[in-house]
């Protein structure tokens, strides 16, 4: 890989090891919340996070970042660790905010000894109305000076169960006046009576991100806390909370230090957990792993390899200004992956069957054909080449237009790994459709050119009939057809922009009799289409193949 020059995150952890900030010591953590599967942004987050701890010696815990009961579910948490998993990196420590509610609690109980918060009546919408906005200063709420001892004793009794759901919460105690909103006395806990995943009914309170989550880093001794832009007006209250710790009982020190970094974004698709569940529910994708998907296990079952994945995060970057990354140099990395790794077969999507009249019946030809053009390590195989042959149904037009290289009445081409071969007759049904094409081969040119040396263009991809198999194979295209489908004309919906062809089944494809040994997640390259992964779908001797990429590359480097 070429040399580049450290990133600001990079810079900043150089600057403290130098400093002998952490005593050399290095922690991040990658902090999903369990209500969703993980995309390819959060791989963007898992490859820094876990990246830069590898780089300078650290380590890196995964936190399921667990505080609200209602969406989250153990299926996401499995989902994740997967994923986590498969993109190749291990956690150091695994842990839950959930398991630090104890704690959390405690601390919510010193802040309001310490007259740092205190219980508030008002109701959702009264305190949105008492926190103003960024043109109207804040005022206080009427119960923002309760004694220590009242607000301890009314906290208590919303742990206990005393009050309905939403009737009190805790606040921070900071500044209804400030120009940040986030420093408005925001919220702590809330009363919620919502079984959770973890915790089951152990709490009827459930406290709120910014509070849990800066404390959650300090408990774990996490030194970089690595988040994206748009907390970056949270960096205040992240600090705040921690800092209210004033005799250090709770916290080593330093501190954690959240630093932000630009979220990825990829064109034609969207990202927010919220959108890609509505596109699992409504049934519009067949799943969370659907290849169509930008989620991990979407791209894996696309046939994207987790060093393709990680490739493309290193070259995107890390950013201090949202970016959207052109999905064309996701699949770049993955060309550029598979390209010397993945086997070569061959595969005819819609078949045209050939029959060679100066073959005979019964007459098969081994052929021994290399598995790769220049890695050898991936050996050779035995192709059967016969009398009856498929060819792809567009590499044949009755009236060809000038170049065209491929299959015309009276052209001749070379069958890829066989023999050169000329059209001399067309068959076509009642309504002109063409069923089947009379071709002569050149049997002295069987394995290479023929020993006149005349030319020919063009190269096809083939199968024996006889021996080919035939199974489903699923081309997919954009999941959206606009580069950003959030872009949508005034008053229509989000779905606007959906691909109605983002998918396309080919049930009666050929392949190579080879490829019946196909395991799920295996990859090839079908010759002349592109990259190709056996499916989960797929049964033993009867594989299904979804297109992981043409092998059109329009990636500018
Ligand atoms: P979403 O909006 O998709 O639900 P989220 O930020 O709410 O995403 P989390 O589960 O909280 O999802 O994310 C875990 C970590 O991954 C966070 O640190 C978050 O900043 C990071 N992350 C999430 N989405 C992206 C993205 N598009 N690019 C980079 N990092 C991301
Ligand atoms: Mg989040
Ligand atoms: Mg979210």
């Amino acid at each position: 890989p070429e040399p580049r020059s450290l990133n600001f995150i990079e810079e900043i952890m150089e600057a403290d090891g130098s400093s002998g900030k952490h005593q050399g010591r290095i922690c991040t953590r990658f902090p999903p919340e369990p209500n969703g599967y993980l995309h390819i942004g959060h791989a963007k987050s898992i490859c820094i996070n876990f990246g830069l701890a590898a780089k300078y010696g650290g380590r890196t815990n995964l936190r399921f970042d667990d505080t609200n009961p209602v969406k989250e579910d153990i299926e996401y948490v499995d989902s994740i660790r997967d994923d986590v998993r498969w993109l190749g990196f291990d956690w150091a420590g695994e842990h839950y905010a959930s398991d630090y509610f104890p704690f959390l609690y405690d601390y919510a109980e010193y802040l309001i000894g310490r007259g740092m918060a205190y219980v508030c009546d008002l109701n959702e919408e009264e305190i949105k109305e008492y926190r103003g906005n960024f043109f109207k200063a804040g005022r206080n709420s009427p119960y923002r000076d309760r004694s220590p001892e009242e607000n301890l004793d009314l906290f208590r009794r919303m742990r206990a169960g005393e009050f309905p759901d939403g009737a009190r919460t805790l606040r921070a105690k900071i500044d209804m006046q400030s120009p940040n909103m986030n420093m408005r006395d925001p919220l702590m806990y809330r009363i919620k009576r919502a079984h959770h995943h973890r915790t089951g009914d152990a709490w009827l309170i459930y406290p709120m991100y910014d509070f849990a989550h800066g404390v959650s880093d300090a408990i774990e001794r996490i030194t970089h806390s690595i988040c994206t832009l748009e907390f970056e007006d949270h960096r205040p209250l992240y600090d705040w909370f921690l800092q209210q710790d004033v005799d250090g009982k709770f916290f080593s020190r330093p501190h954690p230090r959240q630093i932000e970094f630009a979220r990825l974004n990829l064109t034609y698709t969207v990202m927010s957990k919220r959108r890609l569940l509505e596109l699992v529910k409504e049934g519009i994708v067949k799943g969370w792993d659907d290849p169509r998907m930008p989620t991990i296990s979407g791209l894996r079952r696309r046939g994207y390899t987790a060093a393709s994945v990680r490739a493309f995060a290193e070259k995107v970057g890390v950013a201090k200004r949202d970016m959207v990354a052109d999905v064309g140099l996701l699949e770049h990395c993955v060309r550029e992956d598979l390209a010397g790794s993945a086997p070569r077969a061959m595969a005819v999507l819609r078949p045209l069957k050939v029959v060679i009249e100066n073959m005979a019946e019964g007459e098969v030809h081994w052929l021994d054909v290399p598995n790769h053009p220049e890695n050898e390590a991936l050996g050779r195989r035995k192709v059967p080449f016969t009398r009856e042959v498929y060819v792809e149904r567009e590499d044949f037009q009755i009236e060809a237009p000038k170049k065209w290289f491929r299959l015309a009445p009276g052209a001749e081409v070379r069958l890829k790994n066989a023999c050169l071969l000329r059209c001399t007759g067309v068959v076509q049904d009642a309504a002109g459709e063409v069923t089947e094409l009379r071709c002569t081969w050149d049997p002295a040119s069987l394995g290479g050119d023929a020993p006149d040396g005349r030319k020919v263009k063009g190269t096809l991809h083939w199968v024996s009939a006889a021996h080919a198999l035939a199974c489903e194979v699923r081309l997919y295209d954009r999941l959206f057809t606009a580069k950003d489908p959030m872009d949508v004309p005034e008053g229509e919906d989000w779905r606007h922009f959906l691909n109605p062809e983002s998918m396309e089944v080919l049930p009666a494809a050929r392949v190579e009799p080879s490829l019946a040994a196909a395991r799920p997640g295996e990859a090839f390259q079908f010759e002349r289409l592109g990259y190709f992964v056996a499916d989960p779908d797929g049964g033993k001797g009867t594989p299904v193949f979804n297109r992981t990429v043409s092998l059109k590359d329009s990636w500018a480097k």
